[in-house]
């Protein structure tokens, strides 16, 4: 279980995020929903314990996410730009967190091509990044984010670079591995669709506060006021 109780992000005067208080379930898929600008990336580095919150307090299971040695925190993490290390083969790639883990090389392997298969990459372990389309690169940093069988999946934009098809393919697939595997997810978005068709529940933010945090059908059905109203788009 994560907990967001009263937090407070600053930078210099710049107050991005104002009394923040949020709990996710264990393998709960919650959805980071606002208009650009409005925290949802601070959110996420905040729960990755790449931020500090400025005040209050963020905890999983309990304990102070910041107090947790990155090692155990169990975080898979997929950005935007995904990043993969051009020189590396998709095995490789995949492997490497498994590498910085010290996991011995024959279960890298197999863990590795575990998670290939996942994401039905299994005939493209020898490639390079650069000899792959865009949704197959996206599908490898997924693996990789996977790999580690992390306890948390935080996921910032990740299909904002795909065209239209790819979007609603990856959108099944993140979902699907989500549920096989169980993982408590985060994934932050500006598309009202996206949120509402992979998400448990969605938090709505504006100006760094959360508006409204609820189920997809009762935010569509109930939005609690009219910006929320108008930003998901529910019948007047
Ligand atoms: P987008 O949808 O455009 O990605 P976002 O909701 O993810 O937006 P954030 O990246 O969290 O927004 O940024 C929220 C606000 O905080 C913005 O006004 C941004 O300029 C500011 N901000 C973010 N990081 C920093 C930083 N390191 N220093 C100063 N200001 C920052
Ligand atoms: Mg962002």
């Amino acid at each position: 279980k994560i907990e967001l109780r009263n937090v407070y992000k600053r930078f210099e005067k710049a107050h991005v995020i104002e009394n923040l208080n949020l709990v996710i379930e264990d393998g709960e898929f919650v959805a980071l929903l606002g208009p650009s600008g409005c925290g949802k990336s601070t959110t996420l580095l905040m729960l990755a314990g790449i931020y500090k919150p400025t005040e209050g307090d963020i905890l999983f299971d309990g304990q102070l996410v910041n107090e947790v040695e990155p090692k155990d925190r169990h975080i898979g993490m997929l950005f935007q730009s995904y990043a993969l290390y051009p020189h590396m083969t998709v095995l490789e790639n995949i492997m490497f967190p498994l590498k910085q883990m010290k996991v011995p090389k024959k279960e890298r392997i197999e863990r590795a091509k575990e998670a290939a298969a996942l994401v039905k990459l299994e005939h493209l372990l020898d490639r390079l990044p650069s000899e792959l389309s865009g949704g197959q690169q996206q599908r490898v940093a997924l693996a990789r984010a996977v790999v580690k069988e992390p306890k948390l999946l935080l996921l910032d934009e990740p299909l904002s670079n795909l065209d239209a098809r790819l979007k609603i393919e990856m959108r099944e697939e993140i979902k699907r591995i989500q549920q096989e595997l169980g993982i408590t997810t985060v994934m932050v978005t500006h598309d009202q669709e996206e949120a509402l068709t992979m998400a448990d529940r969605v938090a709505i933010m504006k100006d760094g506060e959360l508006v409204q945090y609820s189920k997809p059908l009762d935010l569509y059905h109930h939005p609690k006021n009219y910006f929320v109203a108008h930003f998901i788009g529910s019948p007047p």
